[in-house]
This record gives C-alpha cells, sequence and structure tokens, in this order.
C-alpha cells in the first residue's frame, strides 16, 4: 500500500462541490505548481498545497484542482481530489485523467528520485485498484496545452514513473462459454454473456439484449465480414471472444 496523506492532514478545506470520476481512466496527466518549494517538511509541504487550493477557490473552482499532490524532495504524497472525484487541472482531459501535481518549481528546482519514485508506485497502485488502465498514456501537461507545464527535470522522466505492465497484477477476466445464440426475444435474454458483447460493442452494459444491442451486433457483423444478422451464433462469439 502507498501512503497518502489524507486531505484533513494537510489542512485543505472541503471542495465546494464534486463530480464523479469515471473509471478506469486512460491518461495520467503530470503537472507542476510552479511555485519555489523551499522547506522540504510536511508541513512547508502542506502550507504551499493549501496556497494552491486557495488560488484555485479564488478562480471560482470547486476545490484543488489536482486529484494528488507529491513532494518534490520528500516524495510525500497528498490526496487532492484522490481517485473518485474528476480533477480540474487538464483542459478537455479531465474526465478520462488523474492530474499529479508536483509541489514546486520542476523548471528552476530539480525533482527527486524519491518523487519519481512515489509518482511511480502511486500509478501502479491505481492500476492495481482498477481506477487506471493497464496500458494508459502518461503526459506532461505541456503535451496537451502550450505550457511550460511541468518544468523540464519532471518532463524528462515521465517514463520512469510509468510503471511496468508486466510487474501489474491485473486479473484476466474469461468471458461465459458460448452455449446458445443470443437473439432478439420477449422476454429479452439476459445471459451474463449479453454484458460483454455490450462491452465490446461500447454499449451500457444494462444485460438486456434489446434492440439498441442488436442494432450495434448487426453493425459490428458487417464490419467484420459476417452476415448482419443481430445474432450472436457461435462464429459471431468466436470473432468477439476467440484467441
Ligand atoms: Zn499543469
Amino acid at each position: 500500500m502507498t501512503d497518502i496523506i489524507p486531505r484533513e492532514e494537510w489542512g485543505a478545506e472541503p471542495a465546494r462541490w464534486t463530480t464523479n470520476q469515471k473509471r478506469p481512466v486512460d491518461h495520467v496527466f503530470i503537472h507542476h505548481g510552479a511555485t519555489l518549494l523551499r522547506d522540504h517538511s510536511q508541513e512547508g509541504e502542506a502550507a504551499i498545497a493549501r496556497a494552491y487550493q486557495r488560488y484555485h477557490f479564488g478562480k471560482s473552482w470547486a476545490d484543488i484542482a489536482y486529484s494528488f499532490l507529491i513532494g518534490l524532495k520528500s516524495g510525500r504524497i497528498y490526496e487532492a481530489r484522490g481517485w473518485f472525484n474528476r480533477p480540474g487541472a487538464t483542459k478537455n482531459w479531465n474526465h478520462r485523467s488523474y492530474a499529479i501535481c508536483i509541489i514546486g518549481d520542476t523548471t528552476q528546482q530539480v525533482i527527486s528520485d524519491e518523487a519519481v519514485r512515489a509518482i511511480h508506485n502511486l500509478i501502479k497502485e491505481g492500476i492495481k485498484l482498477g481506477y487506471i488502465l493497464p496500458d494508459f498514456n502518461i503526459r506532461g501537461h505541456r503535451d496537451v496545452k502550450n505550457k511550460d507545464c511541468p518544468g523540464h527535470t519532471a518532463y524528462s522522466r515521465l517514463q520512469e514513473m510509468r510503471p511496468d505492465v508486466e510487474t501489474v497484477v491485473v486479473p484476466k477476466l474469461v468471458p461465459p462459454a458460448f452455449t446458445k445464440p443470443l437473439k432478439l426475444r420477449w422476454p429479452r435474454n439476459r445471459s451474463p454473456l449479453v454484458k460483454w458483447v455490450q462491452a465490446v460493442l461500447g454499449l451500457p452494459l444494462n444485460g438486456d439484449y434489446g434492440w439498441l444491442t442488436v442494432q450495434r451486433v448487426k453493425a459490428w457483423q458487417k464490419e467484420n465480414g459476417l452476415k448482419p444478422d443481430g445474432i450472436v451464433g457461435s462464429i459471431t462469439y468466436n470473432k468477439m471472444f476467440g484467441e
């Protein structure tokens, strides 16, 4: 388990409002606060974190914009919006990402090995918890906005912050075996396989083999060179879930 210093412990004010984050996300963005950090004690870092929050409240935002904060030198991890609430630090990307901010200025100050490792471990934990996709992208704020964020001492180390997918244990899920075809009928077919099909098609997982699912199965069959009959028989099943 990664130690995360909870909000109460660094003196955060409560969020003005929150938005639930959809998980898992497929991106992690690295930021820096761009203010020099001189006092590397926990209280010194917490004082800067509170200043970031005041600054963001001053812009009428819901809360401090980031998901987590990291001490530039210490590698301490602070909870900001955390895993469950949507961050607000990376315009256009907040709905599908977490935002990790280094407390300090990584242009003028050098990020430590401890801080790089802390970010690596935090992301690894996020993957294990199922909150971050194992093949996620790690990017700097500057990759999506013309900014200097994070500074080059952090930006040049993004790949070290990315955990090796091989080292992360992700449970392998196996779809139910094919027994009989899924087709439109009443009452609706609610076999456990329906949700798997809906996941492949990018549909809401309501587990109900209804009209919309049938239409999407037809389109999928057409794209995959199969007869578009809207029925998941053994041929469609094997094409969707076979090796
Ligand atoms: Zn930034």
